[in-house]
């Protein structure tokens, strides 16, 4: 069995002030002292540097929830993976399906913002998932592997492993419909298979679940062979509920 450290990351989106995201990271740090875990905060830009500071002497890692591929340049309003590692940001979400929903992020673009992110010392945590509809149409393997083909085409196989991959299936992202365990292990599955075909070493390769996980349900969940962690949302805003899930992770 590879020996792939599990990995719990807290997506804030949207929510959290800089005074709100340090009274945060106060109330988990002593709640998760004892974790053998991976864990990662992604709090939004402008409290970055704030959660960096206070987790300073930890294990907690911290992420960006979006960067530009570009090394500087006329972007208004972007920024530049440099601009992250400055603040010693560790990792950065990439294709959140509220940002390929919302803000027209394109696999194009994410084929560069990965290679770019790894390039800057990154570690990318790429989302990919299907909608309800190609669920129930039967093609959620069909937009997995194009999603992964696509996004990954410019990072090469030695470089995958520095990847991490969250399936997020859309429908269960803040709907509270959960996948089932074993919708989860076998798109995971799936996912580890599409990145082994491309000749990574794809058992080192964390692959994580995100949609409606919460304390109650991670465990059954991250008991999964190919589930190696989880991309949190709502339930990451609660420092006593997020604890729970990395408890449950080990
Ligand atoms: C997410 O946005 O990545 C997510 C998984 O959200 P939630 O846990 O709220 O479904």
């Amino acid at each position: 069995m590879p020996d792939r450290t599990p990995y719990i990351a807290a997506n804030w989106k949207m929510n959290k002030t800089v005074a709100e995201a340090a009274e945060f990271v106060d109330a988990l740090l002593p709640r998760i002292a004892a974790t053998q875990c991976d864990v990662v905060l992604c709090p939004s830009f402008i409290a970055l540097n704030e959660v960096v500071e206070r987790r300073r002497g930890t294990a907690v890692r911290v992420a960006a929830q979006n960067m530009h591929e570009a090394e500087s340049g006329a972007f208004t309003g972007e920024i530049s993976a440099a601009m992250l590692v400055e603040l010693d940001v560790e990792a950065v979400v990439l294709g959140h399906s509220e940002r390929r929903q919302y803000f027209g992020e394109t696999d194009e673009a994410l084929a560069r913002k990965v290679p770019a992110a790894l390039a800057a010392g990154l570690e990318p945590i790429l989302c990919v998932g299907e909608s309800a509809e190609a669920r129930a149409g039967g093609e959620t393997e069909t937009v997995l592997e194009r999603q992964l083909q696509a996004d990954l085409a410019g990072v090469e196989p030695a470089d995958l492993a520095g990847v991490v991959i969250a399936y997020e299936p859309i429908w269960a992202i803040g709907t509270g419909a959960t996948a089932t365990p074993e919708q989860a292990q076998d798109a995971c599955a799936f996912i580890r298979d599409v990145v082994g075909m491309r000749g990574a070493a794809a058992d080192r390769i964390r692959i994580l679940y995100g949609g409606s996980v919460k304390a109650a349900n991670a465990a059954e969940l991250l008991s999964k062979p190919d589930v190696d962690g989880a991309l949190v949302g709502g339930a990451a805003l609660d420092p006593e509920e997020f604890a729970g899930i990395v408890e449950a992770a080990g």
